[in-house]
Parts: C-alpha cells; sequence; structure tokens
C-alpha cells in the first residue's frame, strides 16, 4: 500500500548536468567549459586556510564593487551568488510569482523549466523558428515574466539589442532576465538597456568566459530594487552563500582585462577555424556567438556520432529531445583538441561512407 507520507514529498525531475568523466585524458568538449586555466593572477593569489574558520562576509563587498566598477554601475545594482544557476534560481523565486506564465523559448537552457517545475510557476515555451530564432511577437502577449539566454543554449544563436529591446518595450510590467552566460564570444550585452528599463536583470558568470567553472561564481545586474528584492531573497534562505576562496579568486579574476580579451579571442578564432573545417565535411550549424557550435549532419545521426567519439574518448553534448534531435553540441576547446576530435570525425564519415 502506498505510505501517506510520501504525498509529502515535493517531486522535481532535476536537472541532468553534462557528463564529467572521471577517466583522465579525455578530450572534454561537452560542459562548454574555457580549455584555458584562470588568469595567473587568480593562480598567484595564495590562500590561507587558516582564515576558513571564519565566516566569509555575508555581503560578498569586495567581489560586488569589483564588479561594479568594471560594469560602471553602483554596488547597489549588483548581486553574487553561487553560479549563475543559484542567481538564476534566486531571481526565479523572488521575480516569478504571477498566475501568468512566464516565458521562454521551447529550445533553452533545460534549467528553466526545471526551476519552474520546482517553484510551481506556470510557463509557456513558445517555440524557436526553424533558423532557431525568437520570434518577438510570441512574447507580446500577456506573462508573468520573461527569461532566455542570449545567446541562446544550446545553438549559440544571438539576438541582435533591437530585439531584446522589443521585448522589454511589450513586457514593462514584469521582469524580464537576459541571461548572457555566453556574451563574452562575441555577443553585444543587454546592459545598455538597464538605464531605460528597469525591469531588466541581466545574469552572468564566471564559468565559461573566466575559466572558474569550478569555483562557481555568478551575478545579476539591474535596477537596485530588483537587486534589493533579490538580497532579501537570498537573506531569507543562507545569508553565507559565497565562499571565502570565491570571493577573493573572484576579484582578481575581474582585475585582469588582458588575459581575459586573449583567451576569449583565442576562443572566437578557433570557434571560426574548427566551422570551416567542419562546414567541410558537411555539417551545418547556425552562426554561434557562444563557445560552442550546434552541428548537424544530413546523412549522419548526431547520435551515433556522439557515442562513437565517447569510445574514443571524445565527450561532445547530445540531447535526446523534440527538434535537436539530430544535433551535437561541441564545446570550443584548444586547437589541438579540436584538431584531434576533425581527426576523429574524418575517419568516422570515410568508415561509413562506404
Ligand atoms: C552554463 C550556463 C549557466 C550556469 O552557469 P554557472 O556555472 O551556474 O554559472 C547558466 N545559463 C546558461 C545558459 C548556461 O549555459
Amino acid at each position: 500500500m502506498a505510505k501517506e507520507w510520501k504525498k509529502q514529498i515535493r517531486q522535481v525531475e532535476p536537472y541532468t548536468p553534462g557528463e564529467q568523466p572521471k577517466e583522465k585524458d579525455v578530450i572534454k568538449l561537452n560542459t562548454n567549459e574555457n580549455p584555458y586555466p584562470p588568469s595567473p593572477m587568480v593562480r598567484k593569489l595564495l590562500l590561507h586556510p587558516d582564515d576558513l574558520r571564519l565566516y566569509p562576509d555575508p555581503t560578498a563587498g569586495a567581489l560586488i564593487e569589483s564588479l561594479a566598477d568594471y560594469h560602471k554601475v553602483k554596488k547597489e545594482q549588483v548581486f553574487v551568488g553561487v553560479g549563475s544557476d543559484d542567481v538564476l534560481a534566486m531571481a526565479f523565486m523572488t521575480f516569478f510569482n504571477s498566475t501568468k506564465p512566464v516565458l521562454f523559448p521551447d529550445i533553452t537552457y533545460s534549467f528553466y523549466d526545471v526551476w519552474a517545475e520546482l517553484f510551481r510557476i506556470p510557463y509557456e515555451q513558445p517555440p524557436l523558428d526553424s533558423a532557431f530564432r525568437i520570434r518577438k511577437e510570441d512574447y507580446y502577449r500577456e506573462n508573468g515574466g520573461v527569461v532566455f539566454p542570449n545567446p541562446n543554449a544550446p545553438t549559440g544563436v544571438f539576438e541582435r539589442l533591437e530585439v531584446i529591446e522589443d521585448i522589454l518595450k511589450h513586457n514593462q510590467d514584469v521582469i524580464v532576465i537576459i541571461d548572457e552566460a555566453y556574451i563574452d564570444f562575441g555577443g553585444v550585452s543587454a546592459l545598455s538597456l538597464l538605464d531605460r528599463y528597469e525591469n531588466l536583470l541581466v545574469v552572468r558568470t564566471f564559468s565559461k568566459s573566466r575559466s572558474m567553472a569550478g569555483l562557481r561564481i555568478g551575478y545579476a545586474i539591474g535596477h537596485p530594487e530588483l537587486i534589493q528584492a533579490l538580497h532579501d531573497v537570498k537573506y531569507s534562505f543562507n545569508s553565507y552563500t559565497m565562499n571565502r576562496p570565491a570571493l577573493e579568486w573572484g576579484v582578481e579574476s575581474v582585475k585582469d582585462e588582458t588575459y581575459f580579451r586573449k583567451t576569449t579571442e583565442r576562443i572566437i578564432a578557433t570557434r571560426t577555424w574548427f566551422g570551416e573545417e567542419l562546414r567541410k565535411m558537411g555539417f551545418s550549424f547556425p552562426e554561434s556567438k557562444a563557445n560552442f557550435l550546434f552541428v548537424t549532419h544530413e546523412r549522419f545521426a548526431a547520435k551515433d556520432i556522439f557515442e562513437a567519439a565517447k569510445k574514443e574518448k571524445i565527450y561532445v553534448r547530445y540531447f535526446d529531445k523534440p527538434r535537436i534531435d539530430n544535433y551535437l553540441r561541441i564545446t570550443i576547446g584548444t586547437d589541438e583538441q579540436m584538431k584531434l576530435f576533425l581527426e576523429f570525425l574524418k575517419g568516422y564519415l570515410a568508415d561509413k561512407a562506404c
């Protein structure tokens, strides 16, 4: 007989992150990590384990100040969290409290529907068009809020600021969250719209362009009232979300603009030549402004390539989902890694062709 207490358990279907293989010497192109190490300034700053007996600064003051300076906004406009996943979860809880549905695309970051379910937020997912672009008119209707990444994940497609502004214009009564996890790889940030739209929240992360996925730092920038609301929720939950190493190393990373530019530009250059090589082999993909390509091939099934690559210890990402189940999301690694992947592909396609 079903136990009565089981009815008291919150039912959730959790997000499944990309695989983190245990074996060494794999080529890991499946979770959009940066192939380059964090800035030498981060590596140089030695931390003292003795300090760990003390709680960290609950206000994350130094990190917030460095981000405010960097983005030329007020301290009161910055919120930091344990990766942007933490910031986004907090933002869903804080800003999406309507009985009307929150809107986000059908093909997008697969954490959004998980949080919506977890927090019991109604939502709808207007389909992207056949080129994986947002149809802005889909966002003209009544809703409880809007959220999407720009560039989008897992497609890499970037929407121009005119599209973002148009969506903001039509949604001034709700909070609009733009998740800019990949903005540093060639996109144009919506931060410049903050002055005109106080309902805009821009979310960023140190995980991709700053090579610090393992440290867990994310942040949001918006109107001081939005940031205050996020702080109120955060302090009602856990005051000490950011650990001491994250607070200290985060500041160091922000200081090193030269290294940041060098590594992001290198990834963009690799993306360009790697993409050209893929096209020569018959792959196609939408233009990407992220550190990955979302590719498909007319004659070879994505799932089979994914499995064959894995046998060769090359990990890419495959989503067994409607509309995208013949695509692979390939993170841009070093030139060397991409060359090895191309060699694998050449062998694979030649093998299958005969
Ligand atoms: C990677 C990613 C995040 C989360 O990154 P964190 O490591 O939690 O900062 C958020 N949104 C999108 C679209 C992502 O791809």
